[in-house]
């Protein structure tokens, strides 16, 4: 089974997407993780998309689509996978059901974690105490956020629209949200 989440930053994606991850045995696949990997070990494609990420701007659809082909190339996603926060764009959107309808796979399920802007900010701030990440420093978040308005809250639409999307209430706790999780997946 191939699994969407969608939310903004600061929604739990990947908090919740590891838990998906343990319970259902499918591998997690983030790009957000993948990136700053990428940065941490100065590799061609972390030199490339670091500044953009530490301003809280999008990397670009073609990066992010050669990202999204390897991954799905790899043995480890053969048999579905949990997507947290891979696809951002419309553009992503429409590239992730190509490169799977390819491969006679299509996303089953979107789970959208909802949370609102006040929550979020309060999660980021939070964070940034925690993990030290760049581009959760004020200026960032502000541009995230912006970003998620902008070029991601659109593709909640089109999968509403091509089907299968959940709302969940990602505020609660850990658990209580993942409850939520997992109900949802157990009706879809
Ligand atoms: P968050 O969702 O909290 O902003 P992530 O760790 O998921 O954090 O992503 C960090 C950064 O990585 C994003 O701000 C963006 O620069 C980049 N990124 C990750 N996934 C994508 C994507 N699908 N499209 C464009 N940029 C992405």
């Amino acid at each position: 089974m191939d699994i969407l989440l969608l939310g903004p930053p600061g929604a739990g994606k990947g908090t919740q997407g590891a838990l998906l991850s343990q319970a259902l045995g499918s591998p997690k696949f983030s790009t957000g993780d993948l990136l700053r990997d990428a940065v941490k070990q100065g590799t061609p494609l972390g030199v490339e998309a670091r500044a953009v990420m530490e301003a809280g701007h999008l990397v670009s659809d073609e990066i992010i689509l050669g990202v999204i082909r390897d991954e799905l190339a790899k043995p480890v996603s053969a048999h579905g996978v949990i997507f947290d926060g891979v696809v951002r764009t419309i553009p992503q959107a429409e590239g992730v059901a190509e490169v799977l309808q390819a491969m006679g796979r299509q996303i089953d399920t979107v789970l959208f974690f909802d949370v609102s802007d006040e929550h979020l900010l309060r999660r980021l701030a939070a964070r940034r105490d925690v993990e030290s990440r760049a581009d959760d420093d004020p200026a960032a978040v502000v541009t995230r956020l912006k970003a998620y308005r902008e070029q991601t809250a659109p593709v909640i639409a089109w999968y509403a629209a091509h089907g299968g999307l959940t709302r969940i209430d990602a505020v609660g706790t850990v658990a209580e949200v993942s409850d939520r999780a997992m109900r949802a997946l157990a009706r879809a």
